[in-house]
């Protein structure tokens, strides 16, 4: 409806639609009214067509009503354009729909398909055996020749059915039969059906809860459960594998103390482990707020690192959610948590999630089995370790190690941010010396990594040798960096010297198209503090077990399979966490059939399902040591090598135009805004500074005072 005015025709085309056009505002007489505010300027486009007189609408249904009229949040109705000015139209209410919804639609039977047609979960020996007798009993008490048997009742037991039969031809009708097998309990009353909660086992290990799962099934033509029944199972199962978890836990740890005794040493000789705690927030400061925490449960595990096979020995769960007391908190009763009965927190929503506190309990419930822990591997960011130092497990002194990728991690962030010259590093512009900054600090990284193991390998980790060594080593490969493989093939481990060096064979450097670093002899020094902090006396201490956290972020990945981080599972969380634990420690189709035993509902033996939760757990053995073989592990990096050069190669042809920089179009506050105008207003006062006459002496000084009409000043009598 919109017209553009345009050229000489502007103002008799304004004038005219305001006569003609259907669109416009509602309620302004033109006797007196001049447009626009004479102060400030109209938010109305003046293109924008003017309607004078406002028109009576058909009564619409509610469909049409909801799409034409917006509520303000003064709660009047309008009928708004984009600008939101209001059109001529004048609505009267809405009358009901006149057609059912697609989902009212479906209400009504389908006369060609009938009931019959949706899907039911039954037990294929429990059906038959149900037909069978029925088709005997029907034989039994009737004469009727030809029985034509049909459902005649049923009754949902979550996803299993009871069922009974009538005929058609003659009055017979079946009792009831239970199409399902039921967990054997000993008690009366009814029991439950085994399919139903051994759902919740195979639900715990994957991101979908009870409304998900609703979902799914709706969409197959099957009959959902009720969303309370699954809920109230999955509480139940929770509960169960989460003991269940718990003992073998208890267990592992009194196994190894089996195995030191096996090793010939004490029974509590100390063992080392790696701790790590996930927090189920993707940003762990709170945006919103005051700068809190915004995570609301932190699970922390602890690796055994006794053996070859990585095994959680202990974890901690710390859960701030609790929607029995939220929901009573609503109701206006005065409940805190976690002081209530039946609370799933355990930590107060005020108080931080803390590391220390979680290192601590892992560290009492070793303590509780009397194991010894001697060297803990945790990150840089917390004190876990400290937790597990002042649990005291069995009265041993507990030292911390670093874990090596962390420590990787934090060489390459200082790296970035070193006083390394601009110009150390070339490249055309300043983008493309960051660029190779960034090379240079992923070289180093993996620089020193490589020779880490290197040399590890070679003194067999004898600490004394590698630290008598490594100088060499350090001051080696900072000549090769300056451009010297002299002393490369002698001392610098990774580097051969000749034509095949470092830089020819790193992923980093020529592959990349970064050919030298220009470095100062103060550029070599801050270079080789940073060397330092990975291979220097201090750092080869602390990484001395050679203990990472690897595994524990690979636990952590596997937790957000069972508790997904947009996902608050504030009642469940134990029981999915334990599931996970119990996965990781006995791989997939193992711990299935553990936890279904648990809760005494397995599958059926010598069947197809067992066949497949066989392949299940061979496919996870199989993952799990192919990612480990030399070959597949140099596949790994010669891959990664060639997207290196192929991004670098695509970035030299693409736009700068199109690339994604957070809030580069938002608007700087004004005082951080750098206009052109102002740099060169500031340009020009400091070049006038620099010319600037010397400032006046102090005679001229004392003078120019002294000649103040103020005879009191303070300055005057000192002057
Ligand atoms: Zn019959
Ligand atoms: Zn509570
Ligand atoms: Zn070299």
């Amino acid at each position: 409806m919109t017209e553009t005015a345009n050229n000489e025709n502007n103002e008799t085309s304004k004038l005219s639609n305001r006569k003609t056009s259907p669109v416009g505002r509602m309620c302004k007489s033109s006797r007196g009214f001049q447009q626009g505010h004479p102060y400030f300027e109209s938010t109305h486009d003046e293109t924008t067509e003017t309607q004078h007189s406002s028109v009576w609408m058909p009564r619409l249904d509610r469909e049409h009503f909801s799409r034409v009229v917006q509520e303000t949040s003064g709660g009047l109705l309008t009928v708004p354009d984009a600008d939101g000015i209001s059109g001529s139209s004048k609505i009267l209410r809405p009358r009901p729909n006149r057609g059912l919804t697609l989902t009212e639609s479906y209400l009504q039977p389908d006369e060609n398909r009938g009931l019959s047609s949706e899907m039911r979960l039954l037990n294929v020996e429990k059906n038959a055996q149900m037909w069978n007798e029925c088709y005997v009993e029907h034989a039994e008490q009737n004469m009727c020749p030809s029985p034509q048997f049909q459902i005649y009742q049923e009754q949902q037991v979550g996803l299993c059915w009871k069922e009974s039969l009538k005929c058609v031809n003659c009055d017979y009708h079946s009792p009831m039969y239970k199409l399902y097998s039921e967990i054997e309990t000993g008690r009366c009353g009814q029991r439950a059906a085994t399919t139903n909660v051994a759902l919740h086992i195979g639900l715990q290990d994957t991101t979908t809860g009870t409304t998900k799962f609703r979902h799914i099934l709706t969409a197959m033509d099957t009959p959902p459960p009720s969303h309370t029944g699954l809920q109230r199972t999955a509480n139940k199962v929770a509960s169960l594998t989460a003991q269940a978890t718990m003992d073998d836990l208890r267990m592992r740890r009194q196994r190894s103390k089996e195995t030191n005794t096996l090793r010939g040493l004490p029974e509590d000789a100390p063992i080392n482990i790696s701790v790590d705690v996930r927090y189920n927030s993707t940003n762990l400061k709170n945006t919103y707020s005051c700068g809190g925490q915004n995570a609301s449960q932190a699970v922390g595990t602890a690796f055994s690192w006794q053996t070859d096979q990585r095994e959680i020995i202990a974890f901690q769960l710390d859960n701030k959610l609790c929607k029995l007391g939220s929901s009573l908190r609503s109701k206006g009763l005065n409940v805190t948590c976690p002081a209530h009965i039946g609370c799933t927190a355990n930590v107060p929503a005020t108080e931080p999630l803390s590391e220390y506190k979680i290192g601590k309990h892992i560290g009492e419930s070793l303590a509780r089995d009397d194991v010894a822990i001697k060297y803990v591997a945790t990150d840089g960011d917390a004190l876990a370790s400290r937790g597990i130092q002042d649990a005291k497990p069995a009265g041993m002194q507990t030292q911390r190690q670093s874990d090596t990728t962390h420590l990787s991690q934090t060489q390459f962030r200082h790296i970035m941010k070193a006083s390394f010259p601009a110009m150390m590093f070339p490249g055309e512009n300043a983008a493309r010396r960051t660029e190779n900054r960034r090379l240079f600090a992923e070289d180093v990284k993996t620089r020193c990594q490589m020779v880490y193991t290197s040399v590890h390998m070679l003194h067999n980790s004898d600490e004394t040798a590698i630290a008598r060594r490594m100088p060499d080593v350090i001051q080696a490969t900072l000549n090769c960096y300056s451009g010297s493989c002299a002393s490369c093939r002698r001392h610098a481990i990774v580097c051969r010297g000749g034509r095949r060096n470092w830089w020819h064979t790193s992923l980093h450097l020529k592959a990349c198209g970064l050919t030298r670093v220009n470095m100062t002899d103060s550029d070599r020094s801050t270079l080789q503090g940073l060397i330092e902090m990975r291979l220097g006396h201090v750092a080869l201490h602390m990484t001395r077990r050679r203990l990472t956290t690897n595994p524990n972020e690979s636990a952590n990945r596997a937790f957000s399979a069972s508790l997904p981080k947009n996902v608050k599972f504030s009642r469940n969380a134990l029981g999915r966490v334990c599931s996970v634990i119990d996965r990781l420690n006995y791989g997939a189709g193992e711990s299935m059939l553990r936890k279904l035993e648990n809760v005494q509902c397995p599958i059926t033996k010598g069947g197809k399902v067992a066949r497949a939760v066989k392949r299940m757990q061979q496919d996870v053995m199989y993952q799990r040591s192919y990612a480990r073989q030399p070959a597949v592990r140099q596949h790994r990096r010669a891959t990664k090598s060639q997207r290196m050069k192929d991004y670098f190669e695509a970035k030299q042809h693409r736009s700068t135009l199109d690339v994604y920089r957070k809030r580069q179009l938002d608007r700087t506050p004004a005082s951080q805004t750098v206009t052109a105008a102002t740099a060169t207003s500031v340009r020009t006062v400091r070049r006038r500074r620099r010319h600037a006459p010397p400032p006046p002496n102090d005679t001229e000084h004392s003078y120019s005072l002294r000649s103040r009409k103020s005879a009191d000043h303070p300055y005057a009598s000192k002057l």
